[in-house]
């Protein structure tokens, strides 16, 4: 159960993780907001630790943060340290043994970690640790029994005069070097915290100081330091690890010189990311406007059609294409309007798969705003297509409203490769644009007309150095090597390939392995059984 709804096809991250620590602080009620503004990196599951200086304790939990954590699990929860993480699961099941942070212990030195992102090399690091398949059961839990396994070789080390800090610094060295993939995290001991990013900087991690010199956050967004009231710093840099302590914060480089590639996930500043955040000291939600500019420059509405009378309208689908939606009237000159009213409080539900029961399942989100709808030529924008589950039904909905055409415009390019550093698409069979053209993508959503912003727009749009992002999944061209069969649970069972780093070959063994579209869409759209959905 990956925890998706049938019908929801939108995008899913991997985690978010946070971290604090300072003299008087109340570190638990801090991290219970900072994961609370993190929220929509991952729903399924929320947890902390917390010391004292001594001791490590570990909450957590199947839920949202705020299902999970309320004043009584709280209160007892006393320290002047504490991480914290919201997870959304992409190597290992959705489960509690799952939930993080996890906590191991060698002698003395105590240790809590929570991960953002996705190894790509855990069965590899599984088979050197000589385990077998299911001893562990996530990417995560892995790193912790190697950090283990290299504290149990200091520890037995009669030689070794290291003191506690040392040795988990250590530990830490030999363990992170080994890792390749996708990793922000955070770490505790017993008296500091201490924040990684991998070489690449795949995911974002950043770092914050409370006012009056009153502690240090780390987090996952920038966000989640306005929500605790702490003052941005900058980011941890891709292949560094800050150690954070009463006494300071120190920055050590594990990772050899030319494994760093600053490579930040584009998909941050479409979809991933809240819009009140700020990513390579750019707005999320500036860069959303512009990518939606771009797009009316790129992609205008055609002037050829059955209706000139009609009005126009341009629109986005709640949350991330709202802002697209503006930039996109803005630079068009064609006004803005609301055209689907979003239900706040959906949670998960549990759809049946079939078409009428994954139709109700997005009018369950999304309803239509028929008044401003009727008779007008709709311009719609959204972030992406994945499946297109969601925007084929959202077409028949807003015709059904009345719309006499409906333009689709899209503010990332096609997806047509998986991810396999955190984001949930991975199997190619399920990604739209892997296998068919736009006009056939056009056709199969029932739109009028369909364009996707081109790359060069996109990466224009974050007013960034272009190269420093990954943009795997539009091109193929992944910045570290990935293996072919990656998926959620690789730890259990088992069996990769490797793509060579910009192999259009080795990319191409992933389409033959693929069962493709459009059969695969066909049979979905009948009402028998959908095989891998939840
Ligand atoms: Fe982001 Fe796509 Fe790269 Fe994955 S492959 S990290 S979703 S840009």
């Amino acid at each position: 159960m990956t925890g998706r709804d049938a019908w929801d096809d939108s995008p899913r991250e991997a985690c978010g993780v946070f971290g604090v620590i300072g003299r008087d602080l109340p570190v638990a009620q801090l991290t219970f907001l900072g994961l609370y503004a993190l929220q929509h990196r991952g729903q399924e599951s929320a947890g902390m630790g917390v010391s004292d200086g001594e001791q490590i304790t570990v909450v957590k939990n199947m839920g949202l943060v705020s299902t999970v954590f309320d004043d009584r699990t709280l209160a007892p929860l006393v320290g002047h340290l504490a991480i914290g993480h919201t997870r959304y699961s992409t190597t290992g099941s959705s489960t509690w043994r799952n939930a993080q942070p996890v906590y191991r212990s060698v002698g003395d030195c105590q240790v809590a970690l929570g991960h953002n992102g996705n190894l790509v090399n855990t069965e590899k690091l599984a088979a050197d640790m000589g385990m077998l398949p299911g001893m562990v059961t996530s990417d995560t839990d892995l790193m912790a029994e190697m950090i283990e396994a290299e504290l149990l070789l200091l520890d037995s080390d009669v030689d070794c005069d290291l003191s506690t800090d040392d040795r988990l610094d250590s530990a830490l060295a030999h363990v992170l070097t080994r890792l390749e993939g996708a990793f922000s995290l955070v770490l505790m001991d017993a008296t500091r915290i201490i924040g990684v990013r991998d070489p690449n900087g795949l995911r974002p991690l950043c770092i914050g100081e409370m006012p009056d010199d009153g502690g240090w956050v780390l987090a996952s967004e920038t966000t989640a330091l306005d929500i605790v009231g702490a003052q941005f710093v900058r980011e941890v840099e891709p292949g560094e690890m800050v150690v954070i302590s009463l006494s300071g914060i120190r920055s050590l480089r594990p990772f050899a010189p030319e494994r760093i590639n600053p490579s930040l996930c584009v998909f941050e500043f479409v979809y991933f990311a809240r819009p009140d955040s700020q990513l390579y000291g750019q707005s999320v939600h500036h860069a959303r406007v512009r990518q939606g500019e771009l797009l009316a420059e790129q992609a205008p509405l055609p002037a050829d059609t059955a209706f000139p009378d009609a009005e126009t309208m341009v629109m986005g689908v709640p949350e991330s294409g709202v802002p697209a939606a503006e930039g996109f009237a803005r630079a068009s000159g064609i006004p803005f309007g609301q055209g689907l009213v979003k239900n706040r409080y959906i949670g998960r539900t549990f759809i049946a798969p079939s078409q009428a029961a994954r139709a109700l399942g997005v009018r369950m989100k999304f309803n239509p705003l028929k008044d401003n709808i009727a008779g007008r030529r709709i311009v719609i924008v959204d972030d992406s297509v994945v499946r297109g589950t969601t925007q084929k039904q959202l077409a028949k909905m807003l015709r059904e409203a009345g719309a006499v055409e409906v333009h689709l415009r899209l503010t990332s390019p096609p997806v047509r490769w998986p991810c396999f550093y955190g984001m949930d698409f991975g199997d190619t069979d399920q990604l739209l644009a892997a296998n068919l053209s736009v006009d056939q993508i056009r056709e199969y959503l029932g739109v009028d007309t369909l364009a996707y912003i081109d790359l060069d727009r996109l990466l224009r749009s974050t007013e960034t150095d272009p190269s420093s992002f990954c943009t795997a999944c539009f091109t193929g061209d992944y910045p570290v090597e990935v293996p072919v069969d990656l998926g959620k649970g690789v730890l259990e069972a088992g069996g990769n390939l490797t793509i060579e780093r910009g192999s259009a070959s080795a990319a191409d063994a992933v389409l033959d392995e693929a069962s493709l579209l459009p059969a695969d869409e066909a049979r979905r759209d009948d009402d028998g059984p959908r095989a891998g959905d939840t």
